[in-house]
């Protein structure tokens, strides 16, 4: 563990590469992974409590996604749309069974592109320019970095360098009926919301809200489609998320746990909504493609048979139940294993849940500052007890390392 400071240096040629500058310099590069676990470029472990923002579900390397993405890759890599394959009807069949079944499911490549698909739906659905085509999502939400999904996705401060974006999307407060009754216009095609707003801070939704959001959605004639890029596929303690909430949507997207870190997205809608898509109205050359539903249908097949929604419950119960009374700690919130630690207040004139984030990465755990205030945990479905407990004891002493100094003493270095 304590060679993890020194290992930091971010590798020079990654530093000054040329590649845009869209996230920050990396501290750390990572070569190798297994299970909860990570190996940086200097030989340094790391447990890694994040997933590649809760991509890999099932951990990293896990041997039989690794062997379907090796078997296919040396099979058949893609030959279009325009052609069957082999692993695309299962995959959408076990899918459409998990979702409650009687819908069809749109093949893409990421968490936006499955939004995007939502919302082209939608708009047909509802019968193009001429009819309704507002969407409405809550704020604080995140949808995706397209120019529609970035206006989809509640952040005004994300839109303004991008502007004009593409009409048609209007915001409302988050768990509140009233601003979404007031919303719900005659020009209103859908309402996209998460169920737990993953990268506004990990915010669940009310069973009540989600409940009314539907109600009002049939009174109006408007789709109700649930976002759960992050949530879904067992993370939450459920398959989907909304299942613990009440409601069956009309449309359901989803993306980064489906592919175990293999980019592939999907958008599933009742066969009455996906009707509204005919041949020509929506494509992407990779959707579907062999090597993605390879590794889709792998991760559904472990998925399943280690009843990853049953286990993310109890390890996510088990991490609440650890990182609740520690010092430092205000409260931990979540569904399963997606959850947010916020730090106390008396913490954070000093620390920051991002300082707090690199102190933890600096001792071989590896989690991000959600919000200013919070860290959140996203690991492997698959965690085992033991290291749900080393995850709790290393925060735990990293908490104590950061403590803020009584009144009087020289604030720790
Ligand atoms: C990550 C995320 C997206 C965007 O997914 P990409 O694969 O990055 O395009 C959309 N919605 C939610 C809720 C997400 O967490």
């Amino acid at each position: 563990m304590t060679t993890h400071r020194q290992a930091m240096a971010a590798p020079d040629d990654m530093v000054r590469c040329p590649i845009m500058p869209t996230y920050g310099p990396p501290s750390v590069e990572f070569v190798r992974g297994e299970g909860s676990w990570l190996w940086d470029l200097q030989g340094a472990q790391y447990l890694d409590l994040l997933s590649g923002l809760a991509v890999t579900s099932l951990g990293h390397a896990h041997p039989e996604v690794a062997a379907a993405v090796a078997a296919q890759a040396s099979t058949l890599l893609h030959v279009s749309n325009l052609f069957g394959t082999e692993h695309q009807a299962p995959v959408a069949t076990t899918l459409d069974r998990l979702l409650g079944g009687g819908g069809q499911v749109f093949f893409c490549n990421s968490g936006a592109e499955a939004n995007e698909a939502a919302v082209k739906l939608a708009r047909k659905w509802a019968g193009g320019p001429a009819g309704k085509y507002q969407v409405v999502s809550a704020l604080g939400s995140f949808h995706g970095r397209t120019l529609a999904t970035l206006h989809a996705t509640g952040q005004p401060a994300k839109h303004e360098p991008f502007q004009p974006l593409p009409a048609g999307f209007r915001h409302v407060a988050w768990n509140d009926v009233d601003a979404l009754d007031a919303a719900l216009d005659g020009s209103v095609a859908a309402v996209l919301l998460e169920a737990v707003q993953g990268e506004g801070g990990v915010n669940p939704a009310s069973a009540e809200y989600f409940q009314a959001v539907r109600a009002l959605c049939t009174e109006r004639d408007v789709l109700f489609m649930v976002d759960e890029v992050q949530t879904g596929l067992g993370r939450c303690g459920s398959w989907f998320a909304h299942q613990q909430l009440g409601v069956r949507p009309d449309v359901v997207t989803m993306a980064k746990a489906l592919g175990n870190g293999v980019p592939v997205g999907a958008c599933w809608a009742d066969a009455s909504v996906a009707a509204a898509f005919e041949p020509g109205d929506h494509a992407t050359t990779y959707g579907g493609q062999p090597l993605a539903t390879a590794a889709a249908r792998a991760v559904l097949t472990v998925m399943e048979r280690e009843d990853v929604p049953a286990r993310a419950a109890a390890a996510g119960a088990r991490f609440r139940a650890g990182l609740s009374p520690l010092p430092g700690v205000a409260g931990v919130r979540g569904m399963g294993l997606l959850l947010a630690v916020e730090l106390a207040p008396e913490w954070l004139a000093l620390r920051p849940a991002k300082v707090v984030a690199d102190g933890l990465l600096a001792q071989g755990v590896v989690v991000n500052a959600v919000t200013p205030t919070a860290l959140r945990l996203a690991p492997s479905l698959l965690i085992s007890d033991a290291e749900v407990d080393e995850a709790v004891a290393r925060i735990a002493a990293v908490l104590d390392q950061l403590a803020p100094a009584a009144p009087g003493e020289e604030p720790p270095a």
